[in-house]
């Protein structure tokens, strides 16, 4: 007898027909004689909704405030989940996250988890009933609501998977598991049968958001392993695995985009220490995320720094910046949310030279420029023109010969 935990995203509890018929997934594991805990997202565009009816009031709601709507989402698919699971003659029970307790810090809108209590889900399964959780949400020490962040849903998965010890977690989406790049996006991407926790951690950070990041960091932490599979059909998915000697030999295994950072620039700021401290200090103050900084060679005393944020924080970004410009008597500042940052992730990136170079070879000869680069261990981003990202991508996969079947490595 297993104990798995079982994610239905958006798109899998959309309308109540596929609530039924995740409800029928549910009940055939269930009969088979596992202990069955099945993590929800609010039904798709259920949240985007939420936080258009709060953004036509104001641009910046408070975000103690956001939670509390945010989390309604889910709410409503656990309760529709377990009225069915019932219907069908399954004992069910629902639980939001605080009701569990899955304990987070404080930080609206983006909280982590500290803790999971696992009474209330391990004694509903010793009733012999499945226990039906709320995903993205938690509670604080003081009893707020909170949540954990766009996609939150997978992360609460996985923690509660851990806390419980269970045998698998499973997340259910609306593609056959994780492939080379977003097949809604590239057709001719290949899913992959395994990826090591590294490189999904890399492919989730630069924007493939067919997982959460934090839910990689905690499978990797807890040795949690993840089968991510469609809840459309029985297909094998992608197991998110410890590394193993078959995956250095790929150089690159995957391709992301993010089309959801914005890229500020602060110009003719004076070129002395001390500066790029008192910058994004503001910004880290406020909690601001910056991704991608380019700061140019000074000249003439002065210099420019250029950075990302989420295109979510601009506003306040530029009313942070603004203060502590005018106190450095900096030339301009500009935003542009025309950006986006395409990158190549691969563990076999370690130990071959090139990567690169290739990458800006490939894109110069499509006419891609390119705006700013980072690179990490087993990454390179670059930042570019909006309209190119589907190009980029298309191109990139071709020239790191990513489609056709799995090379043969073992
Ligand atoms: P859910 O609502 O089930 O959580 P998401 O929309 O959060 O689903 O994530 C699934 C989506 O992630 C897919 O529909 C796909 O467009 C996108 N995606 C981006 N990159 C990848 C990738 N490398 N592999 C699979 N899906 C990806
Ligand atoms: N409903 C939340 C979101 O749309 C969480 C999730 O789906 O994982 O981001
Ligand atoms: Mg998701």
């Amino acid at each position: 007898m297993a104990l798995v935990v079982q994610k239905y995203g958006g798109t899998s509890v959309g309308d109540v027909e596929r609530i039924a018929n995740v409800a029928r997934r549910v009940a055939k594991r269930h009969a088979e004689g596992d202990n069955v805990v099945v993590v929800v997202s609010a039904m798709s565009g259920h949240t985007d909704n939420l936080i258009n009816m709060a953004n036509s009031i104001t641009e910046r709601p408070e975000p103690r405030e956001m939670d509390v709507l945010m989390s309604t989402g889910e709410q409503v698919t656990i309760a529709l989940l377990a009225i069915t699971l019932r219907n069908m003659g399954i004992p069910a029970r629902s639980f939001t996250g605080s009701q569990i307790k899955v304990v987070t810090d404080s930080a609206h809108t983006r909280a982590r988890i500290s803790d999971v209590e696992t009474g209330g889900i391990k004694g509903t399964l010793a009733n012999g009933e499945v226990a039906v959780v709320a995903g993205f949400q938690g509670v604080d020490p003081s009893g707020n609501i909170t949540t954990l962040g766009r996609g939150g849903s997978d992360t609460s998965a996985v923690a509660i998977a851990a806390a419980l010890g269970a045998d698998s977690c499973e997340i259910y989406t609306d593609v056959d598991g994780v492939y080379t790049t977003d097949p809604n996006l590239c057709p001719k991407a290949r899913k992959l049968d395994k990826i090591s926790y590294d490189e999904m951690l890399e492919l989730a950070s630069v924007g493939a958001k067919v997982l959460q990041i934090r839910s990689v960091e905690f499978a990797k932490k807890y040795g949690v392993p993840i089968h991510v599979r469609s809840s459309f059909n029985e297909n094998e998915g992608t197991w998110v695995v410890e590394e193993d000697d078959s995956m250095e030999q790929v150089i690159v295994s995957g391709i992301a985009y993010d089309r959801k950072e914005a890229k500020v620039s602060v110009k003719g700021v004076p070129d002395k220490p001390g500066i790029v401290a008192k910058i994004f200090g503001a910004l880290s103050e406020e909690n601001i995320v910056v991704d991608v900084i380019v700061q140019d060679i000074g000249e003439g005393g002065k210099a420019s720094l250029t950075f990302t944020v989420p295109q979510t924080d601009l506003s306040k970004t530029l009313d942070v910046i603004k203060p502590v410009a005018d106190e450095l008597e900096a030339e301009e500042i500009s935003a542009n949310k025309e950006i986006a940052k395409i990158s190549i992730v691969g563990v076999g990136m370690r130990s071959h030279a090139g990567v690169a170079a290739k990458m800006f070879k490939v894109l110069a000869a499509e006419g891609v420029n390119i705006l700013m680069i980072s690179t990490s261990e087993i990454k390179v981003s670059c930042v570019i023109e909006e309209k190119y990202t589907e190009l980029a991508v298309r191109v990139l996969h071709d020239a790191f010969g990513l489609e056709g079947p799995a090379p043969n490595i073992e």
